[in-house]
């Protein structure tokens, strides 16, 4: 082919390129909402726009809910046409207060007691806010720059907590779920690699490579780590679930059993996955004692803190990690237990070299060789990737990791006292008592007959009475189920929430419970 000759392309004014396609007029409105040099000023009062919408909501908010319907959500929304921009940032804000902000789940209100989601620190909101408009992205140096540096150095600083030792390394993901996808990649093709020095599996592609690899973790454990079992190709079914004692931790003694069947049956152990705070119980695993059943197998082991892990800044909890600097991997969620809004979360490694399992060099982006040039990607299983690691840098600089320590701590204190408190009411079952700031029970009131509600009754109720306070909008609790029965469950992550907004919460779930039954009997 022959070379094209080059243009010469004289410089123009913004907006009149000629032979664009779009009117000048169109253009000009159009850039108008660039974020750039020119627009600086306009880029303020906007932002401020914002922030004052959900500043005046938030003081408005007296409740975590409205209780407004998927129905009445969905009609609103419906009822907004996108060909027909507002075009200013005022009237989008209002109608934002109408298809969303009014109804959105708040978590910071005292009576959100759900999931794991926390009320966020300021700092944070305020990087959210820089990222989002630098719009660094992580994957190669030439899009991110100091960001990269600074990723880095909070991945060190976070391994260095844990006492990962000085050749950790790691990166920010998305989530928990990422977090543990990935560290089941490495070890997975940690455990290939291995399986390939052996001559007799010369020239076998990797599925053939993948039929004995088994991946053991409790009972109790995260989801993710079966639904990351699949993804990497080794099927639900590769994932051996080890029974828990009475306290939701994993039984060391079954786990040693599981692996002795394992040798025998010529499987191998790929992976032992301890939880640090299950999301149920908030359970931590044995950690010494699975690392150490997880070195002698040869098995990588994996340690899921996506809740636990803000222990690591506890002033008054932290040795329930003890153990934990002896994983090979962790997962940590920044956006759970460090007050961080969502997402922010990373997987840390005990030895970087292992990271080279997901580096893949593209010409285009981080070529090969190209070695002074610090690529995020190449420990990444994402590409473009968002800064989130700036929200706790600026959290960490504003209030110090012990104040975030402290943040954790009063959720933990408030969940021992509620659990205080439900086991002396003779109206509710607590499941267990709490471990780290989740709690989990039901409402099973005395009957006439001076026996408790049958059990059967007492999963309908406890599902009746979530739904009907959800509905109210007044809190929101979670819902789980131990042994095939359900019950009710807190989660607690607010500092400002006392004991008396929780009790408050008891007695909604009690007099909804109550009239729930009283419904049921004159229908009956
Ligand atoms: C929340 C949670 C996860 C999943 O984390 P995401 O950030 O929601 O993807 C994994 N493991 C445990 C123990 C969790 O509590």
């Amino acid at each position: 082919m022959a070379p094209t000759t080059p243009t010469s392309v004289q410089p123009v004014p913004p907006g009149t390129q000629a032979g664009s396609g779009s009117p000048p007029e169109l253009v000009q409105d159009a850039t108008a909402h660039l974020f750039n040099a020119r627009n600086a000023a306009g880029y303020t009062a906007q932002m401020l726009r914002g922030v004052t919408a959900v500043a005046a909501r938030v003081s408005r908010c007296t409740r975590p809910f409205t209780g407004a319907t998927p129905a009445e959500l969905k009609s609103r929304v419906d009822g907004v046409d996108l060909g027909l921009p507002l075009g200013d940032t005022a009237s989008a804000l209002e109608e934002l207060e109408d298809v969303y902000l009014r109804d959105a789940v708040y978590f910071h209100d005292a009576k959100y007691a759900a999931h794991l989601n926390c009320p966020v620190v300021i700092p944070a909101l305020v990087a959210e806010a820089v990222l989002s408009a630098v719009n660094s992205s992580m994957d190669t140096w030439d899009q991110s720059a100091g960001a990269t540096m600074i990723e880095r150095k909070l991945i060190s600083w976070a391994a260095g907590e844990l006492g990962l030792g000085g050749s950790a390394d790691g990166v920010f993901t998305s989530g928990g779920s990422q977090s543990n996808f990935q560290a089941l990649l490495l070890a997975r093709n940690q455990a290939v690699e291995w399986l390939r020095l052996d001559p007799e599996h010369a020239g076998f592609r990797l599925p053939a490579l993948l039929e004995k690899l088994r991946i053991y973790t409790s009972a109790d454990s995260h989801f993710s780590i079966g639904k990351s079992a699949a993804m990497l190709g080794l099927g639900y079914d590769a994932v051996v679930s080890v029974p828990c004692g009475r306290d939701h931790r994993m039984e060391p003694a079954a786990l040693a059993g599981e692996l002795a069947r394992a040798r025998n049956a010529g499987l191998v152990p790929l992976a032992v996955v301890a939880t640090a705070g299950t999301t149920d119980f908030g359970a931590i695993d044995p950690l010494n004692e699975l690392a150490a059943a997880a070195r002698e197998n040869g098995a990588w082991f994996h340690v899921d803190a996506a809740y636990g892990g803000g222990l690591m800044v506890s002033g008054r909890h932290r040795h329930l990690l003890d153990g934990i600097h002896r994983a090979d991997s962790v997962t940590v969620d920044f956006h759970k237990t460090f007050f961080q809004p969502v997402s922010s979360s990373a997987l840390l490694v005990r030895d970087a070299a292992m990271l080279r399992h997901v580096t893949h060099h593209a010409d285009y982006l981080n070529p090969a060789g190209a070695l002074d040039r610090p690529n995020q990607v190449d420990k990444s299983i994402q590409t473009t990737r968002r800064f989130d690691a700036l929200k706790l840098w600026l959290t960490l600089r504003i209030m110090g990791a012990d104040a975030l320590g402290a943040l954790f701590d009063e959720a933990i204190g408030l969940a021992s006292c509620v659990g205080e408190v439900l086991d002396s009411d003779p109206d509710f079952e607590l499941a267990a008592p709490p471990q780290l700031s989740t709690l989990v029970f039901r409402y099973r009131p005395l009957q006439p007959d001076g026996r408790r509600l049958h059990q059967d009754a007492a999963d309908r109720l406890n599902q009746d009475i979530r739904s009907a306070v959800f509905a109210s909008g007044e809190a929101v609790v979670a819902g789980t189920t131990v042994a095939g029965r359900h019950y009710l469950k807190f989660t607690l992550l607010n500092a400002e929430a006392g004991v008396a907004d929780i009790r408050s919460i008891i007695e909604l779930l009690r007099t909804t419970g109550a009239s729930l039954l009283e419904a049921a009997e004159v229908s009956a």
